[in-house]
C-alpha cells in the first residue's frame, strides 16, 4: 500500500478496510474546528474530530480569547458604551485591515453577520459582561468584554471608517480568556454528539475520483483509515513553528525570535496543496512587541537608528510593531519622557538604550549625528502642541510633547526583545469554507477554516485583535455547515 503523505492524497482504492465512518470529518479541535463541529452536528451530520494533542486547544486555547465583532447598529456592549457601528462602517474597516490582501467577500459577509454571530457565540455560553473598558490595553485586566483592539481611532482608517472599539473578549478575569472560550465551544460540540479522538494524527487525505472522501491517521501507534461521506475540514491552524516553511514563505519573521502558537506545523496547508488547492498570502504575518505597557508608553515616538518616526504611533501596537520590523538595523527606539516612563513590562524585554537632559544628550548616546533625532523630536513636540502631526497624523489625545525632562530611549531589539508572531497566510477558500485551486474551483469534499486559511486576518501591517479568532469561529461554522450538505 502507498505510504500516506501530506503531499499527495491515498487512492481510496489503496485503502483495504476503513477504520471509522463519519459524515463530516474534521482535522483539529481549535476554535476553527470547534465551530465547524458545532454547526456540522446542527445540520444533522454524524461529526467525529481528530485531533493530535491529548485535548482540544490549540493556539486558541493560548489566545486572549478577543474576538473582532462589530456593524449592525453595534452589540449591546457598543451600544451601551455609545458606539452605534454600522455595518458600512464596519466593513470598510475590515477591508482597510486587509489592504492589498485582503478577502472583500469575507469581509462583506462577516461585517453583515457578525452581530448575529455574536447573539450564536453566546447561545453557545460563551459568557460577555457586556461592558467597554476604555483606553490603549492589548487584554482587559479584569473582567471586562469589550476594547478597542485595532486601528480604529487612527489615521488613515479613522478618516474613512467611522471607530467604534470592536474586540469583544470573553469573560474572563485577566489575561486568557481563550482556554474558557475553547472550553465552552468543546462541551457544546460534545453535547451535540460529535466525537472526539485526541492522540490521533493525521498523516494525509483520501480522494477518490477526485473528491476528498476521508483521512490516514496515527493514534497509539496504530494507522487508522477514516472515511467521511459528506466532507473533511482542515482546521489545523498555521505555520509558525515550521521552519522550512517559513523560510520558504515568510522569511521576513526570522527577523524576529518569538513564534507564539501551539505546534502549528502547517500540515493542513500542505495537505490542501496537495489536494489541488492554493495557498495565498504565506508571507504575511503578525507580530507585536507590548510597548504600550504600561500604558503611558503609548504616548511615545518611534524612530529608526536613523533617527526618523515611521507611523503613527497611535496605531494599535501590532500595526506599529509591524512597520518597526521593516526599519533598517535590527532594532528601533521608543523615546518617552519623564511624564510618560515607567518600567517596561518585563516580558517585553525592552532595554534603555540611552538617557538624557536633553534630546540631543540621547541622541549622541546612541551614536547618531547631530541634529537627526534631535530634530525629529524639536519637529514633533513644535507640532504637537499645536494638536497637528504634519508627518504621520497622529491625533490627540495620544498625541503629546514629550518635553519633559529626563528623557529616554527605549530599545526595542528584533532578536532581543519579545516581538511575538504568528502567520496569517493560508488556504484560499470560498465563504463557505470550500478549498479552491489555483483555477477558482472547490477541492471537491476538501473544506477547511481558520489560520490554515486566508481570511479577515489577513495583511501583517492592517492586523487588528480578534480579528483571527472571528475568523476562526465564524467561518469555521461556514465550513462546518457547507460539509455537512455535502
Ligand atoms: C498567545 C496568543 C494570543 C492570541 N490572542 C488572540 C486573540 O485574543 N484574538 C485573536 O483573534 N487571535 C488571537 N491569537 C491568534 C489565534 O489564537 C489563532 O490564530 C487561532 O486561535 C487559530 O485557531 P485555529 O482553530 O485555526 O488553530 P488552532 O487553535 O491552533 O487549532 C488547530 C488544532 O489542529 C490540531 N492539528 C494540527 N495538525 C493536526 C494533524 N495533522 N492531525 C490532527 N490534529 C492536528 C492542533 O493540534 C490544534 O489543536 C492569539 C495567539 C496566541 C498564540
Amino acid at each position: 500500500m502507498p505510504e500516506p503523505s501530506l503531499h499527495r492524497p491515498l487512492p481510496a482504492a489503496a485503502v483495504e478496510s476503513w477504520d471509522h465512518e463519519t459524515d463530516v470529518l474534521i482535522i483539529g479541535f481549535g476554535a476553527a474546528g470547534a465551530c465547524a463541529a458545532i454547526e456540522a452536528a446542527n445540520a444533522g451530520a454524524r461529526v467525529t474530530i481528530l485531533e493530535r494533542n491529548s485535548g482540544s486547544g490549540g493556539a486558541s486555547a493560548l489566545s486572549g480569547g478577543e474576538i473582532y465583532i462589530g456593524g449592525n447598529g453595534g452589540t449591546d456592549a457598543q451600544r451601551a458604551a455609545g458606539f452605534e457601528d454600522s455595518t458600512e462602517a464596519f466593513e470598510t474597516y475590515l477591508k482597510l485591515a486587509g489592504g492589498p490582501c485582503v478577502n472583500d467577500a469575507k469581509c462583506e459577509l462577516y461585517a453583515r453577520e457578525a452581530l448575529d454571530h455574536y447573539v450564536w457565540l453566546k447561545a453557545q455560553g460563551v459568557p460577555y459582561r457586556g461592558n467597554f473598558l476604555p483606553g490603549k490595553l492589548i487584554e482587559p485586566p479584569d473582567d471586562s468584554t469589550l476594547i478597542w483592539s485595532g486601528s480604529e481611532a487612527a489615521a488613515p482608517f479613522c478618516d474613512q471608517a467611522k471607530p467604534a472599539p470592536r474586540g469583544h473578549t470573553i469573560q474572563h478575569t485577566g489575561w486568557g480568556g481563550g482556554r474558557p472560550l475553547v472550553d465552552r465551544l468543546e462541551a457544546r460540540a460534545r453535547e451535540l454528539g460529535a466525537g472526539v479522538r485526541v492522540d490521533t494524527r493525521v498523516l494525509g487525505l483520501i480522494e477518490d475520483g477526485g473528491r476528498i472522501v476521508g483521512a490516514v491517521a496515527k493514534s497509539d501507534g496504530a494507522i487508522l483509515h477514516l472515511r467521511a461521506t459528506r466532507g473533511v475540514v482542515l482546521a489545523t491552524g498555521g505555520f509558525v513553528m515550521n521552519e522550512a516553511m517559513r523560510r520558504k514563505h515568510c522569511p521576513q519573521t526570522f527577523r524576529i525570535n518569538d513564534p507564539i502558537g501551539d505546534r502549528d506545523d502547517g500540515a493542513g496547508i500542505m495537505m490542501g496543496i496537495g489536494a489541488g488547492g492554493e495557498a495565498v498570502h504565506m508571507d504575511q504575518f503578525f507580530t507585536t512587541c507590548p510597548w504600550t505597557m504600561p500604558e503611558p508608553q503609548a504616548s511615545g515616538v518611534f524612530v529608526n537608528i536613523h533617527g526618523q518616526r515611521f507611523i503613527n504611533e497611535d496605531c494599535y501596537h501590532g500595526r506599529v510593531s509591524r512597520c518597526a520590523v521593516d526599519q533598517p538595523g535590527g532594532k528601533v527606539y521608543l523615546l518617552l519622557d519623564s511624564a510618560h516612563f515607567s518600567q517596561p513590562a518585563e516580558f517585553a524585554r525592552t532595554d534603555i538604550a540611552a538617557t538624557g537632559d536633553s534630546w540631543e544628550e540621547v541622541e549622541a548616546e546612541l551614536g547618531m549625528p547631530a541634529g537627526t533625532l534631535a530634530h525629529t523630536m524639536a519637529f514633533y513636540n513644535a507640532h504637537a502642541g499645536e494638536g497637528r502631526d504634519p508627518l504621520f497624523d497622529k491625533r490627540a489625545p495620544i498625541l503629546t510633547p514629550l518635553d519633559k525632562a529626563p528623557f529616554v530611549a527605549l530599545e526595542l531589539n528584533f532578536q532581543t526583545s519579545y516581538f511575538s508572531f504568528f502567520t496569517l497566510g493560508g488556504l484560499k477558500t470560498s465563504v463557505n469554507g470550500e478549498v479552491l485551486g489555483a483555477d477558482g474551483d472547490p477541492v471537491k469534499g476538501l473544506f477547511a477554516a481558520g489560520r490554515c486559511t486566508h481570511g479577515l486576518p489577513a495583511w501583517g501591517h492592517g492586523y487588528s485583535s480578534g480579528l483571527s479568532l472571528a475568523d476562526c469561529t465564524f467561518f469555521g461554522r461556514q465550513a462546518g455547515k457547507a460539509a455537512a450538505h455535502g
